[in-house]
């Protein structure tokens, strides 16, 4: 386990609620103008100015169900825990500023374990430019619980919703997909050679770019800023976290248009569709239905062609349609058309 690696041991018991508490808050300064009190009173206050819209997400990661700490250290889940959270504001082109913790802990994690919880929190922070203004913190007698609420800010007018595409738009997505799914293929596997023989080391040469998607996901910043530095504004969005059929499938209920996704111009890393090849699976299903690629997936006007095409690392994958024309991917070689599907992370699993 993860959290006896470490020869030190300092039991949260010997500290207190208050005491993690104020251990924690030590290490967090606050950096936005808009944080205006942070840990340690009754409530956080935030002042966004200007007339900006607040926009607000909340997403509970439970052990055994969202993670594993056999083969996921504390310091990734801490970042990737932040990580999905602000990827849901840049999903409405808008920044997150400040993020609340909240922590269900049982006597299994040591300060040390914690402490490297908050220190991969607080390095996406950084990364991400939020502060972190309070949280909560509870015992728990099975796993560990993490629950993030993160705000942000935009204007009124930049927001964007999944509701606004329209028949013609281009679709786009960033990054390439899959690869998290693959990752985690691999970690299941060398999780279960582990278990049946612990003397093997685990093998993980040259996955390293899969086993980062999975376990220290990058929410797609600097998307938005390319986006709003072109002059462009998507006509909707969505991140990509439970598979690219699902969020296209978002999309077009939301905006009441169908669409034409085109399977030769999904993006995929090359070693990704190597090991999907090797586990015997799709390299498309990984892209369709894998999850936790965090990327964005986004419509623009046509007029924003030329715009789109000199934002590096976005890919045009399809384009809308009118509702009637069904929801749809354009097979490579025969261009048949099959109606797209969201089978989900989950569904993919069952074996
Ligand atoms: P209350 O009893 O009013 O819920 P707490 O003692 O839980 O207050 O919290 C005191 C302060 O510490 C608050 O500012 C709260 O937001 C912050 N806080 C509590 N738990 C955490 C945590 N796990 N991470 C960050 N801040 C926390
Ligand atoms: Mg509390």
């Amino acid at each position: 386990m993860i959290e006896d690696k470490s020869p030190a041991r300092t039991e949260i018991s010997s500290l207190g609620e208050f005491g993690l508490i104020k251990h924690i808050s030590q290490h967090v300064l606050l950096k936005n103008e808009s944080s205006v009190c942070g840990i340690g009173d009754d409530a956080a206050v935030i002042e966004y100015k200007n007339g900006k819209q607040v926009v607000v997400s909340t997403d509970m990661l439970i052990e055994g169900v969202h993670f594993d700490l056999t083969y996921c250290p504390l310091k990734h889940l801490g970042y990737k825990a932040v990580s999905v959270n602000v990827s849901d504001i840049y999903a409405m082109n808008a920044f997150p500023k400040q993020i609340l913790v909240s922590v269900a802990l049982s006597n299994r994690f040591s300060l040390e374990a914690i402490e490297e919880l908050y220190a991969g929190m607080l390095l996406a922070c950084d990364r991400f430019d939020v502060d972190l203004v309070g949280g909560d913190t509870s015992s728990s007698r099975t796993g560990m619980v993490i629950n993030i609420t993160v705000m942000g800010e935009a204007d009124k007018n930049e927001i964007v919703y999944r509701s606004g595409a329209k028949p013609g738009n281009l679709l786009c997505v960033s990054g390439d997909l899959g690869a998290a799914y693959l990752g985690l293929q691999i970690l299941e596997r060398e999780k279960k050679i582990f278990l049946e023989n612990p003397n093997i080391q685990p093998d993980m040469e040259g996955n390293d770019y899969l086993l980062e998607r999975q376990l220290k996901p990058e929410a797609r910043k600097d998307i938005i800023k390319h986006l709003q530095e072109a002059g462009i504004k998507p006509t909707s969005m969505i991140d990509v976290s439970d598979g690219l059929a699902s969020e296209v499938l978002h999309l077009c209920t939301e905006s009441n248009v169908g669409c034409r996704v085109y399977e030769n111009k999904l993006p995929i890393d090359m070693v990704a569709e190597q090991r999907a090849k090797e586990f015997s699976l799709n390299p498309t299903m990984c892209m369709l239905s894998g999850g936790e690629d965090y990327e964005l997936l986004f419509t623009v006007d046509i007029k924003d062609h030329d715009k789109i095409k000199k934002i590096k690392d976005v890919t045009i994958i399809g384009h809308m349609t009118e509702k009637a024309e069904g929801s749809n991917l354009v097979l490579t070689g025969t261009e048949m058309l099959t109606p797209i599907t969201a089978q989900g992370w989950d569904a993919l699993r069952k074996k």
